[in-house]
């Protein structure tokens, strides 16, 4: 195999490497940087994003006819890689372009990609996903927000939760119960659903590291246009899976965890009681295990894109990426926030310098743990599908819904 890129890629991320440089904000450590609030966060990444549609950046796999760059997705991953070494503001249009949009694209009317694609690409409209709900995460088709046909709209009830971005989102992708008497996954259907409607009430949620990035979103008789459901009554469920299918590219992807080049870095210059930390066995030992996976990963994205590269679509391997990074993030965070004694707890920024990211992934990497598919969930995906084990037994799948839930 050849690791190297393309001559065509390999002077597509030469262009994205100068002009990033010349246009990015200057890299502060491999962490983000904390937005003050949602409004100074938005207005920073609406005048990112208008930077990169001028310059073709910013959906560079999408059609030219909408405003993207018509180029590859193996050409987008080179650019995020480039892009990751800048604290360029993120969360804003994540999910959005690289799962809503997707979606609109391959599930949409003519109308609905003239009316949505080339706005969320220019960033001037934003977009979240709402499939969670409190009683169905890993089996989301457990489901219970309902649509009900009334005339040429849905009228629709229920609540959300973990809606990341909700909060500043002008649209979304609603997946919603519109016939209980069907099978769990045969009820189904995949809507438009506008953030600003009369009936959807947003209410944030604060986290442990004091962000608010995701929301309970209720639902009281919101009316849906007929013209916004993006798939046939009841084929809500193979819907979701082409958004989850986009989402398993871009999950593990650009999450600003750290690695086992920031344990390398800051174990060099740390002193502790003992010497110096990248001295110390038990570091050392933990440096190796981290070096091996991200070199593990690495190799897993060449093979990701030259998958891509011949047209396939990305596999269920691809699950084993956010699996490693964040729970290796967080046992890396845990071990040099341990090695500072009770300096560890002051905050990142009052710790020096490459610490604010080391924070984030403590506090950050739990949230990466559950977010896209648990570990549970993804160690699953991997003995079923990629190591062909057989799969658990389920006897929820024939019965109609509203036997299943009552
Ligand atoms: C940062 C973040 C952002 C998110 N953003 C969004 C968003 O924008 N839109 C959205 O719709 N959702 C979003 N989510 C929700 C996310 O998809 C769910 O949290 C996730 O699917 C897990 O569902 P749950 O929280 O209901 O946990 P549950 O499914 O209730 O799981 C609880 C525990 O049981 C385990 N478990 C469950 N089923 C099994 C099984 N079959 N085998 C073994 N163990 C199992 C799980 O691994 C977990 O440890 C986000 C979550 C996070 C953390």
């Amino acid at each position: 195999m050849d690791f190297a890129d393309s001559p065509i890629d390999a002077q597509f991320r030469a262009q994205a490497r100068e002009w990033l440089a010349a246009h990015a904000p200057v890299t502060r450590g491999r962490g983000r940087v904390a937005w003050p609030d949602d409004a100074t966060l938005v207005a920073a990444a609406r005048e990112w994003q208008s930077k990169k549609a001028a310059a073709g950046y910013a959906a560079i796999a999408l059609p030219r006819e909408y405003g993207g760059g018509g180029g590859t997705t193996t050409q987008q991953i080179i650019f995020r890689q480039e892009e990751e070494r800048y604290d360029v503001p993120f969360g804003v249009y994540e999910i959005g372009l690289g799962m809503c949009v997707p979606t609109l694209l391959a599930l949409g009317s003519d109308k609905v990609k003239e009316r949505f694609v080339a706005r969320a690409i220019s960033g001037a409209e934003i977009w979240c996903q709402l499939f969670s709900e409190p009683a169905a995460g890993s089996d989301l088709a457990a489901l219970r927000t309902k649509a009900v046909k009334t005339g040429e709209n849905w009228l629709v009830d229920g609540q959300k939760v973990w809606t990341t971005g909700a909060q500043f989102s002008d649209y979304g992708l609603l997946l919603a119960r519109t016939d209980s008497s069907a099978t769990k996954h045969a009820g189904l259907t995949l809507f438009i659903i506008d953030m600003r409607a009369p009936g959807v009430e947003v209410r944030p949620i604060r986290q442990l590291d004091g962000g608010v990035e995701f929301n309970e979103v209720f639902l009281s008789g919101v009316m849906i246009p007929d013209e916004f459901r993006l798939t046939v009554p009841g084929g809500g469920w193979a819907g979701a899976m082409t958004t989850l299918m986009f989402e398993r590219l871009n999950v593990g992807a650009n999450i600003g965890l750290i690695d086992s080049s920031t344990l390398i870095d800051i174990s060099r210059r740390l002193e502790t009681s003992t010497g110096r930390a990248s001295d110390d066995p038990h570091v050392r030992d933990i440096i190796a295990q981290a070096y091996l996976n991200d070199r593990g990963l690495k190799l897993l994205t060449y093979r990701t894109l030259t998958n891509l590269g011949r047209g396939q679509l990305p596999g269920p391997e691809q699950s084993i990426t956010k699996l490693v990074i964040a729970s290796q993030a967080q046992l890396i965070a845990n071990l040099l926030l341990d090695l500072r004694g009770q300096e560890g707890a002051l905050v990142g920024s009052a710790l020096g310098d490459g610490w604010e990211a080391v924070e984030r992934s403590w506090s950050f990497g739990a949230a990466m743990r559950i977010a896209g598919g648990t570990d549970e969930i993804l160690r699953n995906v991997i003995a079923e599908r990629v190591l062909g084990l057989p799969a658990a037994k389920r006897d929820d799948t024939t019965r109609p819904f509203n036997e299943d839930a009552a």
